[in-house]
């Protein structure tokens, strides 16, 4: 039998346009943070409707320093979900606060907001929601206990491009929002993040701790006579963009609409071809179907088990994922701050059950049949 195409799960969306953006860069010879990293920023800001967009090497740097910036530190708390990477709760650890984890909504996979309240405790700092693949976080209600219990709201968007709530992109309803540009993200350079906000007064002093706490960076001072003169005004780290990344950056911008038009439609071809099966639970979807960025497309099985699904998937050349082990069954976690398994239910179960489908912009429908094909004959045999 002829052997059927390769799908991969994920596929960055580079085409020559990012190659030439990036030979500039390197042609010109200035390859580190300059020009190309203020234009992406700009650029980034303006399509989120959002006043600031700071630059930073990772989503992982970008919510360490939204923690830094706003002073959460050594023995306070920041409420998260169990359903996510790592790298969220890592971030918190980073500033010596624990990341204490709220179960999961069943359908959304997002934070509970309902059981918000009753995980708050005089060492509560901040709420960090993280938009699972793509669909919104109920921003209006995690903002009204923010603003109640004073904490800070830190979203982690980092699968959230773009993703619109209430009329307005996830990135300009956070005090804070970190996005990631990692290789498999919606937008990618790599590896990147940006910080996101409205507030002057954070956004000022992330500029300086993104680069060593230099009060001037390297573009602006080269124009001076006295180029090699600056101040450390902030404690400052090491996290911050090249102009290679920006560069890649603004042309993944620019087809930002495009590559989300094509999701949308794999989406809904998804959704409508797999409802048929009554083994399988489809994504729930947002009032307004356009909010979700469709970053991830995760199934849960009804029966069956989800590993020899996916091994079962491979053997017909289709490459799936899972999304996410929840935090809290790591050995690191239990160990670190007490967890174990059954602390959240939801999580575990729809862990037990999930499947994420491939899903990039460089597919065709005609993959997406092939996946949805292959489903159904793996679900009758
Ligand atoms: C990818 C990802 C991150 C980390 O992003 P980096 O840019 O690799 O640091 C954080 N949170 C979530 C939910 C992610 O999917």
């Amino acid at each position: 039998m002829e052997q059927k195409p390769f799908i991969p799960f994920s596929r960055p969306w580079i085409d020559e346009t990012e190659i030439e953006a990036v030979s500039q860069v390197l042609e010109s010879k200035w390859i580190s943070t300059g020009g190309r990293v203020r234009e992406f920023e700009r650029a980034f800001a303006e399509y989120l409707r959002v006043k600031h967009a700071i630059a930073v090497s990772s989503c992982t740097a970008a919510l360490h320093l939204s923690l830094v910036v706003t002073g959460i530190s050594v023995g306070d708390e920041v409420i998260t979900t169990p359903y996510t990477f790592t790298a969220t709760a890592e971030a918190i650890r980073y500033v010596g606060a624990k990341p204490v984890f709220v179960d999961i909504c069943a359908d959304t996979l997002n934070i509970d907001v309902t059981k918000i309240e009753q995980a708050i405790t005089p060492k509560t700092k901040a709420i960090m929601p993280v938009h699972i693949a793509g669909f919104p976080c109920e921003m209006d209600t995690i903002r009204e206990i923010c603003d109640a219990n004073k904490l800070v709201l830190i979203d982690d968007a980092a699968h959230a491009i773009p993703t619109e709530y209430k009329g307005h992109y996830i990135g300009a309803l956070g005090d804070l929002s970190a996005f990631s540009f990692y290789a498999n993200k919606n937008l990618t350079t790599g590896e990147g993040g940006m910080i996101t906000t409205n507030d002057d007064t954070l956004a000022k002093p992330l500029r300086t701790m993104r680069l060593h706490g230099i009060d001037k960076d390297a573009w602006s001072r080269q124009s001076k006579r006295t180029m090699w003169r600056y101040d450390i005004t902030t404690e400052g780290y090491k996290y911050n963009m090249t102009d290679i990344q920006a560069a890649m950056g603004i042309c993944q911008l620019m087809k930002l609409n495009k590559q989300h038009e094509r999701r949308q439609n794999f989406a809904h071809i998804y959704q409508t071809e797999l409802e048929k099966f009554s083994q399988i639970k489809t994504p729930t979807i947002p009032e307004n179907p356009a909010e979700h960025s469709w970053h991830l497309y995760m199934i849960q099985l009804q029966n069956g088990d989800r590993d020899d699904f996916v091994d079962a998937m491979r053997e017909e050349n289709i490459e799936c994922s899972v999304h996410y082990i929840p935090l809290h069954l790591f050995d690191f976690y239990q160990k670190q701050y007490g967890y174990s398994v059954g602390d959240f239910p939801n999580a575990e179960s729809v862990f037990e059950r999930v499947v994420s489908l491939p899903l990039h912009p460089g597919l065709t429908e005609n993959d997406i049949h092939t996946v949805i094909d292959t489903i159904g004959n793996l679900l009758s045999s």
